[in-house]
């Protein structure tokens, strides 16, 4: 079975829903209030195992009782947490607000996920038996830049997103395998107004480069491959959070059981697409089964 381990952070989603966001000064009745596990390292980590592969997540949650839902919600999935640490304080938490129009406005506090600076006891040797390792820009950037070295050291392919967007040192991409970005990641990493510009410019870095375009489907381009385009399934989006992490995780399971990278890419926008017809974020991530069926 594929092993697949995430070095990444969990957040509580405290999600509230207005008619209209409120000004600077101002107070709004709300109509509702709904918290949801998410953060994109476990996100992905319940993406990747919903998919059907063996998944362990490294990363921190708090000793409060988001922290003990987030490790139940990651066990539930099947998620393997022995290195999730739990840390004194609060785990981390996303407040957000959103509107009507579909906009939304989000403060992060990272909590227990900022503890993850440095890689402990263990996580190297987990790191070593993976077939991959799933990599974002939610914890301290010293310890993304330590895991990818320890990847690269056993052998063990890296995808990152580079998610919150921020500049990326040479010794990270130097151990990345896959970059996936979504479109206005790659502009914003690259300082281009064309996504296919920013993805031509980022393979200068990292030998491959995927980006997500939304409804519009995502491209792949490799340094010694021909570029591959392939299109989103037309479907009706009731919610679209999480389908960034969907798409990576289904990527990740289908790259790592050795399919082309067509057929994996068309496997991930399949699981995408059923993500993004259902409300919420890892709780509306597809099983295997679904995206099989899915797939045609
Ligand atoms: P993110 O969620 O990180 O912003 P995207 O919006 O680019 O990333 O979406 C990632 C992938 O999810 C897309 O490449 C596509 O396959 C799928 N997806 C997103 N929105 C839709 C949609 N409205 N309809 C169908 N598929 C979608």
């Amino acid at each position: 079975m594929t092993h697949v381990v995430v070095l990444g952070s969990a957040n509580m989603d405290l999600v509230v829903r207005v008619a209209r966001a409120p000004r600077h000064g101002e107070t709004v009745t709300g109509r509702e209030f709904r918290t949801a596990p998410g953060g994109k390292g476990a996100n992905q980590a319940i993406a990747a195992a919903r998919c059907g592969a063996t998944v362990s997540m490294i990363g921190a949650v708090g000793d409060d009782g988001f922290g003990t839902r987030l490790r139940s919600a990651l066990e539930h999935s099947g998620v393997d947490t022995d290195l999730l640490r739990t840390v004194e304080g609060r785990s981390g938490t996303a407040h957000i607000v959103v509107d009507d129009d579909g906009g939304n406005a989000i403060v992060v506090i990272p909590g227990a996920n900022g503890t993850v600076d440095h890689l402990v006891p263990g996580d190297e040797g987990l790191i070593a038996t993976a077939d991959v390792l799933l990599l974002q820009l939610e914890i301290p950037l010293a310890a993304v830049v330590a895991g990818a070295r320890a990847a690269r050291a056993h052998g063990v392919r890296t995808v990152l997103t580079p998610s919150p967007a921020r500049p990326l040192p040479p010794e990270l991409l130097g151990a990345v395998d896959l970059l996936v970005a979504n479109e206005s990641e790659a502009l914003a990493l690259t300082g281009r107004a064309d996504p296919v510009d920013a993805a031509h410019d980022l393979l200068a870095d990292v030998p491959e480069v995927v980006v997500t375009l939304g409804s519009a489907g995502s491209f792949h381009l490799r340094r010694d491959a021909e570029p591959l385009a392939v299109a989103a399934p037309r479907v009706t989006a009731v919610d679209t959070t999480g389908a960034g992490d969907t798409f990576v995780g289904a990527l990740a399971v289908a790259l790592a059981e050795g399919r082309p990278v067509q057929d994996a890419l068309r496997w991930a926008a399949a699981a995408a697409a059923l993500c993004v017809q259902r409300e919420g974020a890892s709780a509306s991530m597809p099983y295997r089964s679904e995206i099989d069926t899915r797939f045609t």
